[in-house]
C-alpha cells in the first residue's frame, strides 16, 4: 500500500499552486462582486495544459488520470479560488474519452487541449425531471443524417463560455422501453453551429456562478454528434458523474483546508480576555474535528480516483467520496466562520464567499439525499425510495 504521491503529482501540486498564487482573495471577491467569470484565470489554467490534463498525448494533452485532475482541482479551491468555472472539462471528459469515435476524439481533442475550444457544458438536470434524470423530456429524434433535438434544460452552467455542450437527450420514448435508464442519448453539441435554436437564461444563483435555464428548440445535430451507440447514453454518463463525484470531493477538500488553515491561524492570533481564542476548546475543537473529517474524506477521494483510474468500478466510493467530502468542507466553513466572529461575516475575509461557494456542493452536481439513496440502495442492497 502506498500513500504518498508520486513525484510527478508533487510536481503538479506545486505548479498550480504557483500558478493559482497570481490569482489572490482580491480577484475572486472582485469577481464575486460583480458577478463576472474568471476569463483570465481560465486563461492562464488552459494555457499552462491544466484543463487538457485527461486528454491524451496522443491528442496533444497530458494523459494524466483523474487522481491528477483531482489534485488539480483541489488546489484551485485550496488557494482561495473556485474550480467551478471550469471543473466540467474534466469530467465530461471522461464521456469522450471512454465512448467517442476515433473522428470525435481526432476532431474536438487537439482543439480541446489547445484551448480553441471549450468543453465546459454539462446539459443534463431538467426543470421537470430534477434528480430523477430518465424522466427527462427534451427528445432527439432520427431524420436522416441528423437529429433534430427539442426540450429545456436548467442549471447548464457554464454555457456562455464554452463551445460545447454535451447533452443528454431521449431517442426513445420512456414508455417504450424496458428499462428507464434505456433509450437516452449523449451528444456532443456544437454551440456555435446550433445558433438561434439554443436560447440561453442565466440564473442569478447565491454563488458567483455561470448558470443558466436553455430552451433547445428544433436544434439540428449532425447523427456524427452522437456520443456511442443510441439508447445507451445514462450508462455512459455513469462515467462521467463518477469522474464529477471524486473531482467535487477534491475541491471540497482544497476548501476545508483553506477554512482549517484560515481558522486555526486566527485562533491562535486573536486574542480576547488576555489570552488566543484558540486555547479555548469550544473554539478549537470544531476545526479539529473538521480537520479530521476532510482528512477522512481524503482517503476514500484518492482510492476512488485510484479505482477510476484502473478501470475498476467506482460508484460505491465516488459516493462516498462526495458525501465526507461536501459534508466536511461544510462542516469546516462553519467551524472558520465561528471563529472569526463578526469577521467571518465581513466581505473582505473571503470566508463569507467560500462559505457560500462550498456550500453548493452538498446540493450539487448530486445533493447528498440521494447519494444516501445510492449507498443505501446500491451498496447496502436496502429497498428503493423511488
Ligand atoms: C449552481 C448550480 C449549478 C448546476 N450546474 C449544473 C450543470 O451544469 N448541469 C446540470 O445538468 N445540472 C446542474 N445543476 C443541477 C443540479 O445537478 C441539481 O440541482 C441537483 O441534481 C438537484 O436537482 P433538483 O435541484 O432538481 O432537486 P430535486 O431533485 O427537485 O430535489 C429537491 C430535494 O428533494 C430531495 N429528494 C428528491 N428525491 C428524493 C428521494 N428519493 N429521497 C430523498 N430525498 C429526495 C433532494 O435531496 C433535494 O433536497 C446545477 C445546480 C446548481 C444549484
Amino acid at each position: 500500500m502506498e500513500f504518498n504521491l508520486t513525484e510527478e503529482q508533487q510536481h503538479i501540486r506545486a505548479a498550480v499552486r504557483e500558478l493559482c498564487r497570481k490569482f489572490t482573495g482580491e480577484y475572486w471577491r472582485k469577481l464575486d462582486r460583480d458577478r463576472a467569470y474568471p476569463e483570465e484565470f481560465v486563461q492562464t489554467l488552459t494555457g499552462a495544459g491544466w484543463l487538457a490534463a485527461l486528454i491524451p498525448e496522443e491528442y496533444g494533452g497530458a494523459g494524466l488520470g483523474i487522481t491528477e485532475a483531482s489534485i488539480i482541482l483541489e488546489e484551485i479551491n485550496y488557494s482561495g479560488g473556485n474550480s467551478a468555472a471550469c471543473h466540467a472539462q474534466m469530467y465530461i471528459m471522461g464521456s469522450l474519452l471512454r465512448y467517442g469515435n476515433a473522428e470525435q476524439k481526432s476532431f474536438y481533442l487537439p482543439k480541446i487541449a489547445r484551448g480553441e475550444l471549450r468543453l465546459q457544458a454539462f446539459g443534463v438536470t431538467e426543470p421537470d425531471a430534477g434528480s430523477d434524470t430518465t424522466k427527462i423530456k427534451t427528445a432527439a429524434v432520427r431524420q436522416g443524417d441528423s437529429y433534430v433535438i427539442n426540450g429545456q434544460k436548467v442549471w447548464t452552467s457554464r454555457f456562455q463560455h464554452s463551445d460545447l455542450m454535451l447533452l443528454l437527450a431521449r431517442t426513445t420514448p420512456l414508455e417504450q422501453v424496458e428499462e428507464r435508464t434505456g433509450g437516452l442519448s449523449l451528444f456532443l453539441v456544437d454551440l456555435h453551429a446550433a445558433g438561434d435554436s439554443i436560447e440561453a437564461r442565466p440564473i442569478e444563483a447565491m454563488v458567483n456562478h455561470e448558470t443558466n435555464q436553455v430552451f433547445i428548440n428544433d436544434l439540428r445535430v449532425p447523427a456524427s454528434a452522437l456520443i456511442g451507440e443510441e439508447g445507451k447514453g445514462f450508462r455512459y454518463i455513469l462515467d462521467s458523474w463518477n469522474a464529477e463525484r471524486i473531482l467535487i470531493a477534491s475541491e471540497c477538500i482544497g476548501d476545508g483546508r483553506w477554512f482549517v488553515e484560515r481558522a486555526s491561524r486566527y485562533a491562535s492570533d486573536r486574542v480576547v480576555f488576555g489570552k488566543p481564542i484558540g486555547t479555548n476548546q469550544g473554539v478549537q475543537f470544531p476545526i479539529a474535528q473538521a480537520h479530521a473529517h476532510i482528512e477522512a474524506a481524503d482517503l476514500m477521494r484518492y482510492k476512488a480516483a485510484w479505482l477510476f483510474d484502473s478501470h475498476q468500478k467506482c460508484g460505491a466510493e465516488a459516493n462516498l467520496a462526495k458525501l465526507l467530502a461536501s459534508q466536511a468542507s461544510w462542516e469546516a466553513a462553519n467551524a472558520c466562520l465561528t471563529t472569526h466572529g463578526g469577521y467571518g461575516l465581513a466581505v473582505e475575509y473571503d470566508i463569507e464567499r467560500k462559505f457560500r461557494e462550498t456550500r453548493l456542493y452538498t446540493v450539487a452536481p448530486v445533493n447528498n439525499n440521494l447519494v444516501l439513496a445510492y449507498i443505501g440502495q446500491h451498496v447496502l442492497h436496502m429497498p428503493k425510495s423511488y
